[in-house]
């Protein structure tokens, strides 16, 4: 007997379309990589968010970035002219009605995306698959607020998106099977490897990922080691490439702190009790990189801790 029934034949709900145009919502540091890699794979993308001056930053980053591929031999000058005029701002919901896939990357806050994607009702392509980018949130119910749950799938995409090889694929009780073959192509013509995870919170790499962060959190909180003495330790001593406190200020301490409640309130299990200091550094408005402080001050020539 399947231990999971999940569902095999189309609802009768039209099939996905091919994809030629990308929607994605939210320019935030995901945002802007998600529209860097299919504009490069030669899709077509829109992009939105609540201010357009995240879309304008979004746009100079994804140009310095591929700039960045253009000298280190990646990618040719050529291909980076192309791709920068495949990519165009969506000022509203309305205007994703073309894209064949739309792709939420807003914060990662469950209110935020549920109005998000009530308000695409009647807002997008008749039979187009919609994703959230969640590192975290139950696809499941994030489908049960639109119209075609079965077209709803999470594709979890990792930071920094043009580097990283990994997607994650996140099936929601409802998703069919011709949207999951259908997303599943479409990330691999990005040149990414898929890993499929069941719909539990917070997924594979960030149910594992993020209690280490937050345990490094509450190392420096119990006073064990510096912000210093943590990241040294992890780098030279687990050969992590980044050390736990610089992971988190370049995921978003905002972001880390939304993870860990979902997984502490998801399973009910105390081990995940995000750290007080987590929870003073995000309410002081320090969310790393992305606003120049977090566990380190990045103001100044050479990162400082803040600790
Ligand atoms: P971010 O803070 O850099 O960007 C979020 C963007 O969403 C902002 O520009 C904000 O203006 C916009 N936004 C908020 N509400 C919106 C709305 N209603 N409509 C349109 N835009 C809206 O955050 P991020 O790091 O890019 O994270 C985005 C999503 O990607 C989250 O769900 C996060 O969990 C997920 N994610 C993040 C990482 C990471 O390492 N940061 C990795 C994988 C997945």
């Amino acid at each position: 007997m399947d231990a999971i029934v999940k569902p095999k034949r189309t609802s009768g709900a039209l099939p996905p379309p091919e994809i030629r145009k990308v929607g994605v919502i939210g320019a935030g540091q995901m945002g802007n990589g998600i529209a860097h890699v299919c504009a490069l794979a030669g899709y077509q993308v829109g992009l939105n968010d609540l201010k357009q001056e995240a879309v304008e930053a979004a746009l100079a980053s994804i140009k310095r970035n591929m700039v960045r591929q253009v000298s280190r031999g990646l990618i040719t000058e050529a291909e980076m002219t192309r791709a920068l005029g495949q990519i165009s701002y969506s000022p509203s919901l309305e205007s994703l009605v073309d894209c064949d896939i739309v792709i939420e990357a807003a914060t990662e806050d469950e209110a935020v995306k549920r109005r998000i994607f009530s308000d695409l009702k009647g807002k997008s392509k008749p039979g187009a698959i919609l994703a959230s980018n969640t590192s975290s949130i139950s696809i499941t119910r994030l489908a049960a607020t639109t119209v075609q749950p079965e077209r709803f799938i999470g594709i979890h995409f990792m930071n920094p998106v043009p580097v990283m090889q990994l997607v994650e694929l996140i099936r929601g009780i409802a998703t069919e099977d011709d949207t999951f073959s259908t997303a599943r192509k479409f990330v691999e013509s990005l040149g990414k490897q898929t890993a499929v995870s069941e719909d539990f919170p917070a997924f594979i790499v960030n149910r594992i990922l993020l209690p280490m962060i937050n345990e490094a959190i509450y190392t420096l909180y119990e006073g064990v080691g510096s912000v210093e003495a943590i990241d040294k330790a992890m780098r030279l001593g687990a050969n992590h490439p980044m050390g736990p406190l610089e992971l988190a200020d370049f995921i978003g301490l905002d972001t880390c702190l939304s993870v860990m409640q979902v997984l502490y309130e998801g399973l009910a299990d105390s081990k995940y009790r995000p750290c007080p200091l987590l929870v003073k550094y995000v309410e002081a408005g320090w969310l790393g990189r992305k606003t120049q402080r977090g566990f380190y001050d990045y103001r100044g020539e050479k990162p400082v801790p803040t600790r």
